[in-house]
């Protein structure tokens, strides 16, 4: 026999944690991207075969995975930061701003003193600390006095020096540990590619690079290729929680020194550069202010304003600071640019969950050097709080924000007509529904052009039909080049066209072609589930499974029967109505039906109840049988199993390396049973 399987888990996850270490911290990989996947995947599928080997500190606990595919987020340690993180004052105009300067005037009962004027960067604040010349931790700004260590993505910010040599710490005046405090930031183009990608992974858009920024350093991405599309923008040193060098602009040229982002580009590949100067008076504040305005559309990046700090430190801390912020800074933030005009149509859009959003057609206009033509209206409750109608003249808005939107109506216009949802899905011109309790409205077809990929990804997904070589890259080719634009489609492939796809060979179309095959076996409830009808999931699938027993007679179900099927309320049931009363739906299942889809339950044996309405706990491994198996083995026999002990569970069944339901079990008195105790009470 080989090693074992706690063995063989063991050595994977050690050889994981020395790549991660070569990858992320030395940044030297020895091994490809491709590679490290394979060994993650190796661990995750041992470990799903043996659940009771999972350990808090696998590296395979560190993901978390979304329903969709997408950013991964990792749960992120909480630590304190050495010195809280404060936020600034904001001035919208020229009037706030002498009112701060009168106000800093005031404090320090004298006028020599100057101001650096800043660029204030839409990003995510990220604080760095250095010890013995290493950067040892990055952490996100947080509530401002804790935050979430995203060190492991900081360490791919190019930007970010990862070590910084002690003799050139020296000659720049530099102790061996410190504190830099910045902005981390996605340009436009980085910002755009990344939710390209989102959306190619079927996962949301971000809104504004702000969000985008922030995201990106929380994510858990195995090429890291979201956190390497950050800048950090410096602005602010700490050493022992003080700040030396006496001036904000000399600790500026300081960090430049150490290559850290700050000056001009200079040559540098990234396009950001902070440009901050110093101003001697409010007037050359001001003009800083007036001068980047002009220039603001064209910074690769986003910012919203002017940070406009006193330069000498021995000031700032006379002013010191109020609750929240420093006296000694504002932010002064530019006016949201908006303009006006006419909205001549509206539309809607299906998203790919069939969601149809009103968007409204706009007569061309300029906004922040973009030219607009559409805005989202989100839904029907937005345009009724507008009170928009077509032909109205409205204010549209884009704040930092990348989308521009709709502000209010500021005129309606003379021939107005108001808009009314379609009835019909404009691509694929089936009924539109709306559940009562919903905003959206829906086209529920599954097979509707506009959510055509994501409803034959969730098909072939592992707990639908399992259909293992339907991937993205497949689905997408298959549904692009018209193969495939159904379900039922999908079983009338045949290996030839598959082969002709890219990165397909032969013998991997005909592997394909066998899996789709052998799915027609899987069942009736992988296949209800499998349809994608919005809200039932695997459960609610095997319940209506079980209670209705074939497809036709769930089809045929009234509202009221599947009210009946316990845990199916209205909502649920009023979907599943719609779903199968779409014409376009009726037809895919008859063609699944004719392809050979099992569209019956078939009965099992006649049930042994012996354990009806008993329920079981189980801690730590079996060895007989996986946990799932000995589940499946109380089910079967009427029982039921669940994830907590109270004094309510009849058996906790206690496997090897039992977790803390053993103890909580001794403690409420539960029955316990081992291994062997629990395949007497099964009789096996
Ligand atoms: P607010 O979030 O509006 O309170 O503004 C404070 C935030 O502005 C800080 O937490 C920083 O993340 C950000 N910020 C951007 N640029 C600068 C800058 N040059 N100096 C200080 N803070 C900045
Ligand atoms: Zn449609």
């Amino acid at each position: 026999m080989g090693k074992s399987a706690a063995e063989k888990i063991e050595s994977l996850r050690n050889s994981i944690r020395y790549h991660e270490h070569r990858y992320y911290v030395l940044d030297d990989p020895v091994i490809s991207d491709a590679k490290f996947d394979k060994l993650m995947n190796r661990l995750k599928a041992l470990e799903a075969e043996h659940p009771e080997l999972v350990t808090p500190d696998s590296p395979t606990q560190r993901l978390v995975s979304l329903p969709k595919q997408g950013i991964l987020w990792l749960p992120f340690q909480t630590v304190q930061h050495v010195r809280p993180m404060f936020s600034l004052d904001n001035a919208y105009s020229f009037e706030d701003l002498a009112a701060f300067d009168k106000r800093v005037r005031g404090i320090l009962g004298r006028s020599e003193f100057t101001y650096v004027c800043e660029h204030k960067f839409d990003g995510a604040s990220l604080s760095l600390l250095y010890e013995a010349d290493r950067l040892v931790r990055g952490v996100t700004r947080g509530t401002g006095t804790e935050g979430e260590e995203v060190t492991r993505n900081v360490k791919s910010i190019p930007s970010i020096p990862q070590a910084i040599a002690p003799k050139k710490l020296e000659a720049r005046g530099f102790p061996p540990s410190f504190e830099v405090r910045g902005e981390a930031i996605l340009t436009h183009k980085a910002f755009d590619e990344l939710n390209a990608r989102q959306e190619k992974d079927g996962a949301d858009r971000f809104a504004n690079p702000r969000n985008a920024a922030a995201g990106a350093l929380r994510t858990l991405d195995p090429t890291q290729s979201f956190a390497h599309r950050l800048d950090f923008c410096p602005y602010q040193l700490l050493v022992d929680g003080r700040m030396p060098f006496g001036t904000q602009s000399a600790v500026l040229g300081a960090l430049e020194k150490l290559d850290f982002k700050v000056g001009k580009a200079r040559g540098r590949k990234s396009p950001v550069s902070m440009d901050w100067r110093v101003c001697d008076s409010l007037e050359r504040v001001k003009a800083y202010i007036k001068r980047l305005e002009s220039k603001r559309e064209k910074l690769p990046y986003e910012i919203d304003g002017v940070v406009v700090k006193v330069n000498e430190f021995a000031m700032q801390e006379e002013l010191g600071f109020t609750a929240k912020a420093p006296r000694w800074a504002i932010a002064y933030k530019y006016p949201a640019h908006q303009e006006s005009t006419v909205v001549t149509d509206i539309i809607v859009q299906v998203g790919r969950t069939g969601a149809i959003t009103p968007v409204a057609v706009l007569r061309p206009v300029q906004l922040s050097g973009v030219t607009v033509r559409r805005s989202t209206l989100h839904n029907m409750d937005e345009i009724e709080r507008l009170g928009l109608q077509i032909g109205d003249t409205v204010l549209i808005e884009r704040a930092g924000e990348v989308i521009p939107h709709v502000v209010k109506v500021v005129k309606p216009g003379k021939q107005r007509r108001p808009f009314k949802i379609p009835e019909r899905c404009p691509e694929c011109n089936s009924k539109i529904h709306k559940a009562d309790d919903e905003v959206a409205y829906r086209c529920v077809n599954a097979a509707c052009p506009a959510k055509r990929k994501e409803s034959l990804l969730h098909f072939a997904s592992r707990h639908a039909m399992n259909i293992d070589g339907l991937g993205e890259t497949i689905v997408d080719q298959l549904v692009d080049k018209g193969l495939v634009k159904d379900f039922a489609d999908l079983y009338h492939l045949d290996a030839d066209s598959v082969a002709n796809l890219e990165r397909m060979a032969e013998k991997s179309a005909q592997n394909l072609i066998d899996e789709i095959k052998e799915s027609k076996s899987r069942g009736l409830v992988r296949l209800i589930y499998a349809l994608g009808i919005r809200f039932v999931g695997e459960r609610t699938g095997q319940l209506l499974a079980e209670n209705f027993g074939s497809m036709k007679k769930l089809a045929d179900a009234s509202l009221e029967e599947l009210t009946e099927v316990p845990e199916v309320g209205p909502k649920v049931a009023t979907s599943i109505v719609d779903f199968f009363s779409e014409p376009a739906n009726k037809a895919v299942l008859q063609r699944l039906e004719e392809a050979g889809l099992k569209m019956k339950e078939e009965r099992k044996a006649p049930r042994d109840n012996s354990l009806a309405g008993q329920s079981f706990v189980f801690t730590g491994g079996l060895a007989h049988r996986s946990r799932e198996e000995a589940g499946q083995l109380v089910v079967d026999r009427g029982g039921k199993v669940i994830s907590t002990v109270s004094k309510k569970t009849d058996y906790v069944v206690v496997g090897t390396d039992p977790g803390s339901k053993y103890d909580k079990a001794k403690e409420l008195g539960v029955p316990i049973l081992d291994e062997s105790g629990f395949e007497k009470l099964l009789r096996l």
